[in-house]
């Protein structure tokens, strides 16, 4: 695994936490995505080398609403940058993590992703993302 790619932060009202994080950081979004297949919408925010992912539902059955409703508001994921995510994901089951999805679906902010279950790392939602190349 390489770097830390982006924290992912839960939000209940995106405009809303846009606006704090611009104040917080000193910069506005970079990108704002909606990925419908994961009932959420997305925006990122650049400081430094480092980013950071407003996830807010956009659908009460999708997995960030129910997180929304039993935790409520804060850290989500952690994103790691991975150069081979398939290599990565057998590794990972080879070590005894338990993988969500074994085949990388697409993601927000042109990633490929693959998620593995907190209940095999100490509670926290760990995602695996390797950037899509743009000419295939
Ligand atoms: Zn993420």
């Amino acid at each position: 695994m390489n770097k830390i790619e982006h924290l992912g932060i839960a939000v209940k009202n995106l405009e809303a936490s846009n606006e704090l994080f611009h104040k917080l950081l000193g910069v506005a979004p970079y990108k704002t995505e909606e990925v419908a297949s994961e009932g959420v919408r997305t925006s990122f925010f650049k400081t430094g080398e480092s980013k950071i992912e407003l996830l807010e539902a956009t659908d009460k059955d999708s997995p960030i609403a129910k997180f929304l409703e039993k935790k409520g508001e804060g850290i989500h994921h952690i994103a790691f940058d991975v150069a081979d995510i398939q290599q990565e994901v057998k590794r990972l089951q080879e070590e005894g993590f338990v993988v969500l999805n074994e085949k990388p679906k697409k993601g927000a902010d042109n990633k490929w992703v693959v998620f593995l279950h907190p209940k095999s790392t100490n509670g926290v939602l760990i995602e695996l993302c390797q950037e899509i190349e743009k000419a295939e």
